[in-house]
């Protein structure tokens, strides 16, 4: 922690800190209002990510009336590929801070940067089973009561009528009462998420069964602001999943999940999980888990995900480690892309390399002149990464073949 001011609510820490460290310090400062202080959003399924990779993910949480961090970042310091230290804000070096933050480590190393804090509210769950058809009117009925966080687990057993469609919808809603505090701790063990996770590849049925049992227990729990966006991430689940396997006929191949995030104006919600449907269907691609979450517009990063209000859609697939796994998950999320432009949405840029060209470009229109801005600021590609460099050609083969195209 390097500086902090209770009044305002901002805490200066170096990029490093992982979220953990970050709410312990944000908690040790007093709120002019008698609570304390925490953050106001992180990462829904991972701790153990520092503040530097957050930012440059422009990453967010399951605030239903949020937008990315970009809009929790007051000012930031950071050295460029000269070695000099900058400091950005809104109005100082505004340009690198407009790249920065969602600039997925292209523009600069982050030394640290300041956080806009939130008071620390007790919170508690509400949970239903809905259908999707209900979904947008049960968020404007939570929002409406108060609720600010809230997501959407969808059933993800293809055999199940309520396949994509029917879900948990847990939110989390402040009590206001100085009396109310924290009084239940009913999250599962790490144990029992990995059974959870075994079920979900081997038993998907019973995997959600138990899974919005649980969650509908626990409804009525209370938990504080920043705790309950923590989780548990289970980094051995892989190994886990080997050494559990119950299913005789199981394959015995490495496997992992790949993520993919796809977002959509809440119109066209219903008619992207009919089409997601469709495309899973048609590959025989298995998701693992998937959620629905809400993400407002970003106004002000360079290169936006959240380029409107928007549900967020997100897909673990299942991926065997050998060619025909990679190339079904590789044509699968083409797919969902395709349906996602289809339908005026946008998907996350660094998860995968699976999108072409065409598919970035018709989502992210600058695309081009944001790999111009690297070579301005970074003219060495001192920072790299396997993402950049794989964009950066494939931009540049596509600009070479259009201009042999027209020299014929
Ligand atoms: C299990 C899991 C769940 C997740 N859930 C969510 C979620 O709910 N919402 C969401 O938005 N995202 C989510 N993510 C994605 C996550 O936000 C990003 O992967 C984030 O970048 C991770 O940060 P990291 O510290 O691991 O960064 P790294 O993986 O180390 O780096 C990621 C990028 O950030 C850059 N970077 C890292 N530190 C710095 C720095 N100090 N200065 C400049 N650049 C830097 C790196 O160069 C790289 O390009 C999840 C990821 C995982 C693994």
């Amino acid at each position: 922690m390097l500086r902090s001011d209770a009044e305002a609510g901002l805490l200066e820490i170096e990029a490093g800190a992982h979220w953990p460290q970050i709410i312990a310090a944000s908690n040790a400062m007093k709120c002019p209002n008698g609570s304390v202080w925490s953050i106001r959003q992180k990462q829904t399924g991972v701790d153990a990510v520092c503040l530097g990779g957050s930012i440059s993910a422009n990453a967010h949480g399951r605030g239903m009336l949020q937008q990315p961090l970009v809009a929790d970042i007051e000012n930031l310091t950071m050295v460029n590929a000269e070695g000099e230290v900058l400091f950005c804000d809104r109005t100082t070096n505004v340009r690198l801070f407009s790249l920065v933050i969602g600039g997925y480590g292209m523009f600069g190393i982050i030394y640290a940067a300041t956080l806009r804090l939130t008071p620390r509210q007790c919170m508690v769950r509400v949970v239903e089973v809905i259908d999707l058809d209900d979904a947008m009117s049960a968020v404007y009925r939570r929002t409406a009561e108060g609720c600010t966080y809230g997501d959407f687990q969808f059933v993800i057993d293809p055999h199940d009528h309520g396949f994509l469609h029917r879900g948990v919808f847990a939110c989390y809603k402040p009590l206001f009462d100085e009396r109310d505090f924290p009084a239940t701790h009913s999250d599962l063990s790490p144990q029992h998420w990995l059974e959870l996770l075994r079920l979900a590849h081997e038993d998907k049925a019973r995997a959600f069964q138990l899974y919005s049992e649980h969650y509908l227990s626990t409804n009525g729990s209370r938990y504080w602001s920043d705790a309950m966006q923590l989780s548990t991430y289970l980094p051995s689940y892989a190994d886990y999943l080997e050494n559990h396997r119950t299913t005789t006929n199981a394959s015995t191949e490495k496997e992992s999940l790949i993520i993919g995030e796809h977002y959509l104006p809440e119109d066209n919600l219903l008619g992207f999980m009919s089409a997601a449907r469709a495309i899973l269907q048609q590959y025989g691609t298995e998701v693992i888990y998937g959620t629905i979450r809400a993400i407002q517009r970003d106004t002000e990063s360079f290169l936006p995900w959240a380029k409107a209000d928007y549900v967020c859609v997100i897909f673990n697939l299942r991926t065997p480690h050998n060619p025909a796994g990679l190339e079904k998950t590789a044509n699968t999320f083409r797919a969902l892309i395709d349906a996602t432009i289809a339908l005026k949405g946008s998907f996350f840029l660094t998860y995968h390399r699976f999108a072409t060209v065409a598919q970035v470009e018709a989502v992210y229109p600058q695309f081009r002149e944001w790999l111009e801005l690297k070579k301005h600021y970074d003219p060495s590609e001192l920072f790299m990464s396997e993402w950049y460099a794989y964009y950066r050609d494939a931009f540049e083969q596509q600009a070479s073949s259009h201009e042999q195209h027209q020299g014929q």
